[in-house]
């Protein structure tokens, strides 16, 4: 079996231990004589899982007793459409900070839905860092504040909390979840997609502070209502079991590393790695406000574009997989999420080295 390094934004690598684990089970689970795949997701065993899931998730994050935590299904995409039909409360529009191509897709959404006050945009600057707070135009009367904390294609990231003062904060964190601690009370709800960070897409997570949810539009799909589905523990109808199993893989996985604190430090050290290496030479060029560079998706170009070609064949030839940039960016993108182990990211940048040696 050969394993390659992957740094494909997502669906991404998965801790290697996590899919050893679930290969075992695969057909048996813990005896039950049958695949979580094939398991009721009302019959014991899968509740079991189901609630380890959630309650490993709630210690890891440190998730207040005054949220709900619900495995929805959709996408994170899903949501943009979703959080003006749970958020708005009969109120008429939302503030938006536009960092990127996701935060761009979610205002595109929520504009079907309310007035959409775009607060701040870092657009005229190609999307390469975060407008600082006192750039920001908040509406008082805005049912919500939606920021994308980790643009995953721009590789852009929030390392500071806005302050909304009373207005709920609303963040997409589908590409940086639980990579370094988050303080999820200075959140009203926090988003994020499985497959960046977590594990299989099809799942997706919402944390919400309970006093925001129960007053939905009316036309909002029953299974997409966050007090249905709280009340319910995400089984109002069925959900993405497998994924969610494999999820709470990853959650073990993440407690046995030492938790979020763990990850941080090892996360600092790969990105500081790729950074300083783009930062020493002319040759590669990292396009984003030293601030605002993302610790999880990390875009660079070569100086010489003719060359691009050239270094995903190669890289593909040394192991290296998925380097590829956004096809609305060009350039190169490493996604070194936490199942990224530091080797990979020590060969991508011997790589690079090699690579300039020979074309440089
Ligand atoms: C990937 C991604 C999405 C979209 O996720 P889907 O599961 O494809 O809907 C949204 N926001 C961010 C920040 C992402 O990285």
């Amino acid at each position: 079996m050969a394993r390659v390094f992957n740094f494909s934004a997502g669906p991404a690598v998965l801790p290697e231990p996590v899919l050893q684990q679930a290969a075992a089970e695969m057909l048996d689970w813990h005896g039950s004589g049958m695949s979580v795949m094939e398991m009721s997701h009302r019959g014991k065993e899968f509740i079991d899982i189901h609630a380890r899931a959630e309650a490993d998730l709630r210690e890891l994050m440190a998730i207040p007793r005054n949220y709900k935590v619900l495995f929805l299904q959709g996408g994170a995409s899903a949501q943009f459409a979703l959080i003006p039909m749970n958020l708005l409360r009969g109120k008429s529009g939302a503030d938006y900070v536009n960092t990127g191509q996701w935060s761009k897709k979610a205002i595109a959404d929520a504009k079907k839905y309310c007035k959409v006050n775009v607060a701040a945009t870092s657009e005229p600057d190609s999307y390469t860092r975060v407008p600082k707070q006192s750039e920001w135009r908040l509406d008082p009367d805005a049912a919500y504040v939606h920021v994308t904390t980790n643009e995953t294609i721009g590789g852009v990231e929030f390392h500071w909390v806005p302050d909304t003062g009373a207005v709920p904060l609303v963040a997409d964190m589908s590409s940086h979840i639980l990579s370094r601690p988050m303080d999820v009370s200075r959140y009203g709800l926090i988003y994020a997609g499985a497959q960046k960070n977590i594990g299989p897409a099809g799942l997706t997570i919402v944390i919400v502070r309970d006093d925001l949810i129960g007053q939905a539009m009316p036309q909002t799909p029953t299974v997409f209502d966050y007090k249905v589905q709280a009340d319910n523990d995400s089984m109002s109808n069925t959900p993405s079991t497998y994924a969610i199993y494999i999820a709470g893989l990853v959650f073990e996985w993440l407690i046995k590393q030492g938790g979020v604190a763990a990850m941080e430090r090892v996360n600092r050290a790969k990105a500081a790695l790729l950074y300083d290496h783009l930062d020493r030479t002319e040759f590669y060029h990292s396009p984003v406000a030293r601030d605002d560079r993302s610790l999880m998706n990390i875009a660079f170009t070569l100086r010489n574009e003719a060359l691009d070609k050239a270094f995903i064949q190669e890289s593909e030839a040394a192991g290296l997989f998925q380097l590829k940039g956004h096809r609305s960016v060009g350039g190169m993108r490493a996604s070194i999420y936490n199942a990224m182990p530091v080797e990979g990211v020590k060969a991508l940048v011997g790589f690079m080295q090699e690579f300039e040696r020979k074309h440089g």
